[in-house]
């Protein structure tokens, strides 16, 4: 694996509801490149993290660091969008109306007004930039359907490829095999794998088949802290994680 040094620091992140600490001094730091997993039983905070992560949420307390200089709290949602860290839900969102290609084309950075889009012709970057996507999705041969048409995990793939249009240098990716087949899972886990190294992938799953397919580190949230981190095998061994899995 490549490793160019930490890309995202969350220092003592707490973040109540009505006096619920969601996350309650969480500590995360990701690599430049890497590929991590994070699990952890429901209510864990997994989804609140996401929230701070990307500026949905700013927390109570705590530091959040793209990078050694850029405070991820000071920046607006669409800002952090833009470039830094692109999130995926776990439903796919496409356009159903409108063909894979332009589908991409709306989302690519910095682009015209989605009317400007549909009307215009797309300039020889564009197209080439929606290619590279397209391939790397594997849906160089679907680029004219429509997005409505596609499969469950092909439109998944889609919403992958219109977050990599904003180019963001770190994607978090919320259960994407839900509901998947086989197959479709065993294409995923490829996927995420190639595009970790040109950028920071954080998948959150609870399918732990899918996690040991892809997995280098993995993490474990139990209420809104660190449980556990290290080898798939080490954090399946600790006995307090093993604790946490039994109790649920
Ligand atoms: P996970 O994604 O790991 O299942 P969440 O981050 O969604 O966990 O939730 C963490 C905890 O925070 C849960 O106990 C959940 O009920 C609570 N929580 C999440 N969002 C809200 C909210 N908007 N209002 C109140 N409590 C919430
Ligand atoms: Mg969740």
């Amino acid at each position: 694996d490549v490793s160019h040094g930490p890309i995202l620091y969350l220092e003592d992140v707490t973040l109540s509801f009505d006096g619920f600490k969601a996350l309650n001094g969480l500590n995360l730091t990701l690599d430049d490149g890497e590929l991590r997993c994070i699990i952890g039983p429901n209510g864990a905070g997994k989804s609140t993290m996401m929230d701070v992560i990307t500026g949905r949420r700013k927390p109570d307390k705590g530091q959040v660091f793209f990078g050694q200089n850029i405070n991820l709290l000071e920046l607006p949602e669409h800002e952090i969008a833009r470039g830094l860290v692109g999130r995926k839900f776990q439903r796919p969102t496409v356009f159903e109306q409108l063909d894979v290609a332009d589908n991409l084309e709306l989302t690519l950075a910095g682009k015209r007004s989605p009317w400007a889009v549909l009307r215009a012709k797309r300039t020889a970057a564009e197209r080439e930039q929606i290619d590279e996507i397209l391939d790397t999705i594997g849906l160089l041969t679907h680029r004219h359907k429509l997005a409505g048409t596609l499969s469950h995990g092909q439109k998944q793939w889609l919403e992958i490829g219109m977050l990599l249009a904003q180019n963001p240098r770190i994607l978090l990716v919320d259960e994407p095999v839900a509901g998947m087949t086989g197959e479709e899972m065993a294409r995923t886990a490829e996927l995420l794998v190639s595009l970790a190294g040109k950028r920071t992938v954080v998948v959150v799953e609870h399918d732990m088949a899918f996690v040991r397919k892809i997995a280098r580190t993995v993490t474990v949230l139990h209420q809104g802290s660190v449980l556990a981190e290290g080898s798939l095998s080490a954090v399946q061994n600790n006995p307090r994680v093993i604790e946490v899995y039994l109790g649920e």
